[in-house]
């Protein structure tokens, strides 16, 4: 397998609609395996074709890991998609924010709304039929790479223009979010003691 080179913008071909996979030969075959190798070792959740040059509707995507009740990733729980010629053909009326970085707009993440569950009809490496239920984060990084497809990137989509920032920026602002919340915390937990306190005597 090949590591293939991933173009970034302003590269005009991740603004045009990819043409239609209509031969599911072994040039095919090839380039998956390449677009799935590129992927994983750019430890992205999802490639799409224009995102190595070729203006095609096919796409990779490698959900994240499940975890375990401690949080720890559970081995081999990872799920990997192929598709060529999806669309989207039913999403949810419940829509969801979140933050989504994109290969090809390195170190920066946005906010953006999407579906919170979508359908999607595809075909699948050997150009079978597949229809496929999505949800969560799943259904996110689904409607991240259809986009891609059709020329949309996910900052044609923020939420707001200002919630658009550096990685070190998100980063920090992260961190600042959840020392408050660690913070907060504690009020709640001495507050409770104070409560418990002349239970405890009586
Ligand atoms: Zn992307």
């Amino acid at each position: 397998m090949t590591e293939l080179q991933i173009v970034t913008l302003p590269d005009e071909v991740l603004r045009k609609k990819g043409r239609p996979v209509t031969k599911f030969d072994d040039d095919l075959q090839t380039l998956i395996d390449d677009m799935i190798e590129t992927m994983r070792v750019a430890n992205g959740v999802g490639l799409a074709a224009p995102q190595i040059g070729r203006s095609l509707q096919l796409a990779v995507i490698e959900t994240l890991p499940q975890v375990d009740e401690n949080g720890e990733d559970i081995p081999d729980s990872r799920e990997l998609f192929v598709i060529a010629n999806p669309r989207i053909v039913w999403e949810s009326r419940d829509v969801i924010d979140g933050i989504e970085g994109c290969l090809s707009i390195p170190g920066y993440v946005g906010e953006v709304e999407r579906a919170y569950a979508v359908r999607v009809r595809a075909q699948d490496r050997r150009g079978k039929q597949i229809k496929l239920r999505l949800k969560g984060w799943t259904a996110r990084i689904f409607q991240h790479e259809i986009d891609h497809l059709n020329g949309v990137l996910y900052i044609d989509k923020l939420t707001d223009r200002e919630n658009f920032w550096t990685d070190e920026e998100y980063y920090n602002m992260r961190q600042a979010e959840l020392e408050e919340e660690a913070e907060e915390g504690e009020e709640v937990a001495a507050e409770e003691t104070a409560v418990s306190k002349p239970e405890k005597s009586s």
